[in-house]
């Protein structure tokens, strides 16, 4: 495959950003990330879009969706400018998934599967290096440097209350998503629970296997 278009799907915490940095290395396609679009421009003025509220901000706090027109916009100009790609994030529910196939065709749809008790454990553990971008876990992955350690931030979001309702969000928005692109054709799953590496050398073989 020249370059590869796919969709990198599961719940919060299921590894999808982790995974995605290997596959920007290896595939040298886009990473289009809604979340990390939305973080830059948490609070860019909505209003206009008639929203419930001003700023993206405000939605995120509270774990829930950013409205379609904003996200879809978003991607939109991504992809325009993408050849190949890898999206993470998006589409989390059916019409987002509708407006989606208006923009481009897919190759593949894969699904990283976590259980919830690990997803919570994975969350509230994660810290982030502001410089690099670079995702860490407290356990599972801290950074071996002490001066990248001290830098180390947490997301707002993060915190064990908004993440439950995230999941929450999740299993009735997206889990809908999963199940459609399972019924294309699209679909193809990867056991997320083994550790980072075990995860990557499914996942580069199922993309390779794809083309
Ligand atoms: P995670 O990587 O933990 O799944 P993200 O960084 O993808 O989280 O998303 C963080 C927040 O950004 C979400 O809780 C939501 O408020 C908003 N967001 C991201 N992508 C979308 C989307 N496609 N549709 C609506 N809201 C989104
Ligand atoms: P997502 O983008 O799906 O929300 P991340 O890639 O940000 O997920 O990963 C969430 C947290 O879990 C991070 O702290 C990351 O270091 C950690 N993590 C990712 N993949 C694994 C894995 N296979 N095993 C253990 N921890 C992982």
């Amino acid at each position: 495959m020249a370059q590869p278009r796919l969709l990198i799907l599961g719940a919060p915490g299921a590894g999808k950003g982790t995974q995605s940095a290997n596959i920007v290395d290896e595939f040298d396609v886009e990473h289009v990330t809604t979340g990390d679009a939305l973080r830059a421009n948490k609070d860019m003025d909505i209003s206009e879009m008639d929203t419930e509220y001003d700023t993206p901000r405000e939605y995120m706090d509270k774990g829930e969706l950013v409205p379609d027109a904003v996200v879809n916009a978003i991607v939109d100009e991504a992809l325009s400018q993408a050849d190949g790609f890898v999206l993470d994030g998006y589409p989390r529910n059916l019409e987002q998934a509708e407006e989606l196939a208006e923009m481009t065709e897919l190759d593949l749809a894969l699904m990283l599967d976590v259980s919830e008790e690990e997803l919570v454990h994975r969350l509230t553990g994660r810290r982030l290096d502001p410089e690099t971008g670079e995702i860490y876990h407290v356990e599972y992955n801290p950074p071996e440097d002490p001066e990248i350690e001290e830098r180390l931030v947490q997301r707002d979001d993060d915190d064990e209350e908004t993440v439950r309702e995230r999941l929450s969000v999740y299993e009735e928005n997206t889990e809908p998503v999963v199940e459609h692109y399972e019924t294309e054709g699209l679909l193809e799953r990867v056991d997320g629970e083994q550790a980072p590496d075990e995860v990557w050398a499914e996942v580069k073989e199922t993309i390779e296997n794809a083309a």
